[in-house]
C-alpha cells in the first residue's frame, strides 16, 4: 500500500482525483474501481503492487500501429475497473477486487523482467490502469531511466492532473478506448464520453502519443446517431491524423449480442475514410489488408500486418518512400528478433 498522490479533503472526505469518477469517501471507504480507499482520513492506493498478470507482448495487439512498430512490451494488469462494461473480453479481472493478500511486486521487478526479456517497453493493460496510478507513477519512471518507453490501454478517463502525472513519469503511448457517445444509454451511462476526447486532446498538446480504439458493441453503440458522433468528434477534437482502430466485439461477460457484423465494420471504416481520417483500421476480423498502414497521399502501402506482427514496413525515416508525405510514427520500428517469452 501507498498514500496517494492526488486527492484532497471536501466536507469530513477524501476526494480521488485519479479518475473523472472523482469519489468521495469518508473514513474506511472504498472508490468504485476498489483500488484507493480513505484510511485515517488520508487517500490510499491498497492496490499499489497486487499485479494480476505479466506476459511479453507485441505492441499490435493493444492496438498500436504507429508507436514503436514490431516492438514488445512487458504487458501487466492489476484488479477491477472504474467503468464495468457489460461485454468486458477481460471480466475475471476487472471484475474482481484486489486480493491484499497477495504478493506485492515492486516496480523494479517488472523492469529487471522487461530487460532480461528484451522487451523494449512497458504496457499497463488487460485492465484500467487507473486502477493502479500511483504504482505505474513509480514504474513508469524507473523504466524510463533503462530506456523502456512507457505506454497504456485506457478507457481515457483520467483527470488533467493524473494525464500531466503520467505523462510527466515517462508515460507517452496512450491506446484509448471510445465505448460511446450521449446516446448510447443501456450501459455504463454515466460515463461522459466527451471527456475521453478531451483527454485525447490534452495529452496530444502535452506531447503524448494517442491512437483511438473504437469497439463497436452490437445494441450498444453501433447506431448511426452513435457512429456520427463518435467520427465528428475524433476529426474535430484530434484530428486527421490520429489512428483510429474499428474493432469488432465478440460476446462476452455478460453482453450476449452477435459478434459485429462486417459490413457494420466496413461502412463506419469508409464513412472515417470519406470524413478525411487518414489512418483508420479494422480489427478483430483477420482479414487481410484491413490492418495495412497506406500513405495518405499516394495510397501506397507502407506497413503491412498478421498476426498482431509487422511483416513488410517500408519508410524513409518518417516519409513515405514514394511521394515524401510524412506519416505518424512515435519510435522506432524494430525488425524481427528472437523472443524468450516466459
Ligand atoms: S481511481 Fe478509483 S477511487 Fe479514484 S476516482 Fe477513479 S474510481 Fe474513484
Amino acid at each position: 500500500m501507498k498514500d496517494a498522490k492526488l486527492w484532497r479533503n471536501i466536507d469530513k472526505a477524501v476526494e480521488c482525483e485519479v479518475c473523472e469518477r472523482r469519489c468521495r469517501l469518508t473514513i474506511g471507504n472504498r472508490g468504485v474501481c476498489r483500488n484507493y480507499a480513505n484510511i485515517d482520513a488520508k487517500l490510499v492506493h491498497v492496490g499499489y503492487g497486487l499485479i494480476s498478470a505479466i506476459e511479453s507482448r507485441p505492441i499490435e495487439i493493444k492496438p498500436f500501429f504507429h508507436y514503436w512498430p514490431n516492438s514488445t512490451s512487458l504487458t501487466f494488469s492489476g484488479y477491477s475497473c472504474n467503468f464495468y462494461c457489460p461485454w468486458c473480453q477481460n471480466h475475471h479481472l476487472s471484475f474482481t477486487n484486489p486480493p491484499e493478500d497477495a504478493k506485492r511486486i515492486p516496480p523494479h521487478e517488472l523492469v529487471e523482467k522487461a530487460l532480461k526479456n528484451r522487451d523494449e517497453g512497458l504496457c499497463s493493460s488487460f485492465n484500467e490502469p487507473a486502477t493502479l496510478f500511483d504504482y505505474l507513477l513509480d514504474l513508469f519512471s524507473l523504466g524510463r531511466k533503462f530506456n523502456l518507453y512507457g505506454s497504456i490501454v485506457t478507457n481515457g478517463y483520467f483527470t488533467s492532473r493524473s494525464i500531466q502525472e503520467l505523462i510527466d513519469s515517462g508515460v507517452d503511448g496512450f491506446s484509448i478506448d471510445i465505448k460511446g457517445c450521449p446516446e448510447a444509454r443501456k450501459a455504463i451511462a454515466s460515463i461522459d464520453h466527451s471527456k475521453i476526447f478531451s483527454n485525447a486532446r490534452r495529452i496530444i498538446d502535452l506531447g503524448g502519443h494517442v491512437e483511438m480504439v473504437y469497439l463497436v458493441v452490437t445494441g450498444f453503440n453501433d447506431f448511426e446517431e452513435c457512429v456520427d458522433w463518435i467520427l465528428s468528434k475524433h476529426l474535430d477534437i484530434l484530428g486527421a491524423d490520429v489512428p483510429l482502430h474499428v474493432n469488432r466485439y465478440y460476446p462476452a461477460n455478460v453482453w450476449r449480442a452477435p459478434p459485429t457484423s462486417l459490413t457494420t465494420l466496413l461502412l463506419i471504416k469508409e464513412k472515417a475514410e470519406k470524413l478525411g481520417l487518414n489512418y483508420v483500421y479494422v480489427g478483430n476480423v483477420g482479414m487481410e489488408g484491413l490492418e495495412d498502414t497506406k500513405c495518405p497521399r499516394c495510397s501506397k502501402v507502407l506497413i503491412s500486418r498478421k498476426n498482431y506482427r509487422v511483416t513488410y514496413f517500408r519508410l524513409d525515416e518518417d516519409k513515405c518512400p514514394r511521394c515524401g508525405q510524412k506519416i505518424l510514427i512515435r519510435g522506432k520500428y524494430i525488425p524481427e528478433k528472437m523472443y524468450s517469452f516466459f
